[in-house]
């Protein structure tokens, strides 16, 4: 059989434990047959990260930048505990900010329907995207607490001048919290939520609390508001789609209302939440994708979820688990599909679509991993991960 050829290698990025183990099956079984695979490798395992003074991450960062398309497994973000567990030489910060913060990008979650397996929202029939600000607010924020009585305020020097803008006097005890954003970040958030909705042909939400906030959160949507008026408007139209602004409460009770088909954007702290929610409330946060996009259109596609530690641990012992590999499998077919649309060579775009098939098509008939199982509307065959990739490469 003859593979299909790529012009452009994609930027691939080998991580950690249980994901790191399932990222071999899957070349092995599903990519390596089928593709003369052209990439450039990248190990941010923990012990490679730490060995390179974490010099890995950024340079592989650079290659996204150069090559444009990346695909990504999970990643161990060093904590106290790893620290012990791999003799780290220091708590090395998550490889996924400093990525994120050299490419200046938002990050898109999507949920991955498959039939058969029900969201606990009875009318979610389409899956509903949720773009996060990943930049700044609380995240960035500066806290204190007082046990004594006083007065606070905000100063502001700003070359000779400073502005001082008085915030509360306390009577007692009290917290004060501090937060920020700047323009460019703000725009560039809203020209990769404006050009996403555009590329999936799907209507665009952005919802804040400006009655409240009336000029933190109301800059947001005037900023918004100001790009959708000057840049697209028109293309918008041309495609069929909508942008709407909408206070955050009022969307959070039409989204659960709704039948989903829409991308959802929202500030820092909101989309931390409600991604959640919407991943639980869809099924398993391993039938999710993500995809970080830059404002100058580089890409960098992983799944949702972590290492998946405790699996890492029994299969350590030699257990075969059930962990679920489709995320992944979706990291990889969005990677190698826009590699396709990019180089214009459509049989890596076919050859994507066509393992999507293979693998829903693998759990539509009821073969699965034990954590959709139990989702299942019917008798399901739960299988090991290697089964079911097994399964999936006799589909395709
Ligand atoms: P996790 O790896 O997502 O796993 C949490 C739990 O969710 C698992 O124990 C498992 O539940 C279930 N789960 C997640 N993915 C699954 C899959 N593919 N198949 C089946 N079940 C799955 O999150 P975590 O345990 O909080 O974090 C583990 C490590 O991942 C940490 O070191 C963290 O830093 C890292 N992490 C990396 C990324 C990233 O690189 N993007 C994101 C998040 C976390 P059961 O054990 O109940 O089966
Ligand atoms: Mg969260």
């Amino acid at each position: 059989m003859t593979r299909v050829q790529m012009k452009t290698p994609l930027v691939e990025i080998n991580g950690d434990e249980m994901t790191r183990v399932l990222w071999e099956m899957i070349k092995e079984k599903l990519i390596l047959p089928y593709i003369d695979l052209k990439t450039e490798y990248y190990d941010l395992s923990l012990s490679n990260r730490d060995a390179t003074d974490d010099r890995i991450t950024t340079s592989c960062a650079e290659a996204i930048r150069r090559l444009g398309v990346g695909v990504k497994c999970a990643t161990i973000t060093a904590n106290k505990q790893r620290m012990a567990e791999y003799s780290l030489k220091q708590m090395w910060s998550s490889p996924n900010a400093t990525i994120r913060s050299i490419l200046d990008g938002t990050v898109f979650r999507k949920p991955i329907i498959v039939k058969g397996i029900k969201p606990f929202v009875p009318a979610w029939k389409q899956p509903i995207i949720i773009a996060r600000h990943a930049f700044g607010d609380m995240y960035k924020g500066v806290e204190w607490y007082t046990n004594e009585p006083g007065k606070a305020a905000m100063i502001y020097y700003s070359g000779e001048s400073s502005h001082l803008i008085d915030i509360c006097r306390l009577d007692g005890p009290g917290v004060l919290q501090s937060i920020y954003n700047t323009d460019a970040s703000i725009y560039s958030f809203a020209n990769a939520c404006f050009q996403y909705a555009l590329s999936e042909r799907l209507s665009l939400w952005f919802s804040a609390k400006d009655t409240i906030s009336k000029i933190y959160d109301h800059h947001f949507k005037d900023i918004f508001q100001t790009l959708y008026h000057e840049r697209y408007e028109k293309d918008f139209a041309l495609s069929g789609i909508s942008y709407t602004y909408m206070l955050i409460d009022d969307a959070v009770a039409q989204a659960i209302r709704s039948c989903g088909g829409f991308v959802w954007a929202l500030k820092n702290y909101d989309g931390d939440v409600i991604s959640d929610l919407v991943a639980s409330a869809y099924g398993s946060l391993a039938m999710m994708t993500s995809v970080l996009v830059s404002p100058d259109q580089k890409f960098e596609f992983e799944a949702a979820h972590g290492t998946v530690t405790r699996h890492y641990y029994r299969h350590l012992k030699g257990e075969e688990t059930s962990t679920n590999p489709v995320a992944t499998i979706f990291a990889w077919t969005g990677a190698i599909r826009k590699r396709g649309e990019l180089d214009k060579t459509y049989d890596l775009c076919a050859f994507a679509d066509n393992l999507e098939r293979a693998t829903l098509m693998t759990i539509e008939g009821g073969t699965m991993t034990g954590d959709i199982a139990v989702l299942y509307d019917g008798y399901p065959n739960q299988v090991s991960s290697a089964q079911f990739l097994q399964c999936v490469a006799n589909a395709i």
